[in-house]
């Protein structure tokens, strides 16, 4: 604006100012102390339907009933008392004004994704009655950072690996079981799954820290590899938790391989930050058999079994029987 007060460039200026605030490429609108509408741009009406002229005066929460009223009454309220501007984000409530989207081309999003800030306006005396709402239309931001999210997922799925471990993960090894599953369908050849859980983990990310706790980890899934033999599918099946499948040994045989590695896991030490740690681990074993009727149940039969060792005490293995 202009320094020199000139009548006629003032009002000049205010008309360009309500021009440019009419064809604003946001919603603006202008409510008073009791969210009577003062101001309605173009962008208003045009994704509302609601004339700027229908808009004056109105109660905001008459005129749209679908809004938030306690939420904004108490942003507004915040806004009013403390003279600060509130700003309300797409990722943490994805609109405030239900307005469709106009994205032909993307298309994949029913409405429009809004920031919205509000400001206290003061009066020429310093009196805080009013408050401008800002609508941003942020749309195209929201697709995309889903988009991203979405191909992330994918991505983390075609991939076979845990990060942390590098041993399979546990999609990837799933998809093992069930082509092994299958496998013996045909050749009915023996193989062994194996459930393998850390003993009293928590206590070692609540006395060490969760990165101690990641080495723990790593370091038994180094121990797990290393005892298996190429052919094994060895996974992070969780948290702590691994599955391994021993292809072509038979019950007794995989007893012999779990017991070893429970008892090198306990015999061995794990150096971190000057503390020497160490751990138990407890496993259950299931032979594939003709009685069972999918993967699943033969999973559920070395949960089991390891569930068994936890409840006899930990720090051993438990090959599954029919009693349990
Ligand atoms: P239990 O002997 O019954 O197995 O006892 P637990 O303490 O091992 O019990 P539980 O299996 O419930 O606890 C597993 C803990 O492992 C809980 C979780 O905080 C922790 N955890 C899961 N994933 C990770 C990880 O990637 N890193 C670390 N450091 N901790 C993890
Ligand atoms: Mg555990
Ligand atoms: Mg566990």
């Amino acid at each position: 604006m202009n320094n020199t007060n000139h009548p006629v460039q003032d009002i000049d200026d205010i008309h360009w100012i309500l021009g440019l605030l009419q064809n604003f490429e946001a919603g603006l609108i202008v409510v008073d102390r009791d969210q009577h509408i003062c101001l309605w741009n173009g962008f208003m009406e045009n994704h509302s339907g609601i004339a700027a002229s229908k808009a004056a005066n109105q109660p905001l929460f008459k005129l749209f009933p679908d809004l938030p009223e306690r939420w904004l009454r108490k942003k507004m309220e915040g806004v009013l008392l403390l003279s600060n501007t509130a700003y309300i984000s797409w990722e943490q409530r994805p609109y405030l004004f239900k307005f469709k989207s106009h994205r032909p081309i993307t298309g994949n999003s029913p409405y429009m994704y809004q920031n919205v800030t509000l400001t206290p306006l003061s009066s020429p005396t310093g009196q805080v009655n009013h408050i401008g709402i800002l609508i941003y239309d942020t749309t195209d931001n929201a697709i995309a950072q889903q988009e991203l999210q979405a191909a992330n997922r994918r991505l983390q799925s075609l991939s076979r690996v845990d990060g942390l471990t590098g041993l399979y993960n546990r999609a990837y090894w799933q998809e093992c079981l069930e082509k092994e599953f299958a496998r013996f369908g045909r050749r009915q050849e023996s193989s062994c799954l194996i459930m393998l859980d850390i003993d009293h983990f928590k206590k070692v990310n609540d006395t060490y820290g969760h990165q101690a706790g990641d080495i723990v980890i790593q370091t038994i899934a180094d121990t797990l590899q290393k005892q298996a033999r190429k052919t094994d599918f060895i996974g992070r099946y969780g948290g702590e938790e691994y599955s391994a499948i021993l292809v072509g040994t038979n019950g007794a045989n995989a007893i012999t391989f779990a017991e070893r590695l429970r008892m090198e896991v306990e015999a061995s030490v794990i150096e971190y930050a000057g503390h020497t740690l160490s751990v138990t681990i407890s496993i259950g074993i299931s032979e594939i058999s003709l009685e069972q009727y999918s993967e699943t149940e033969w999973l559920e039969e070395a949960d089991k079994a390891l569930y068994q060792s936890k409840q006899s005490g930990r720090n051993r293995v438990t090959l599954f029987s029919d009693s349990q």
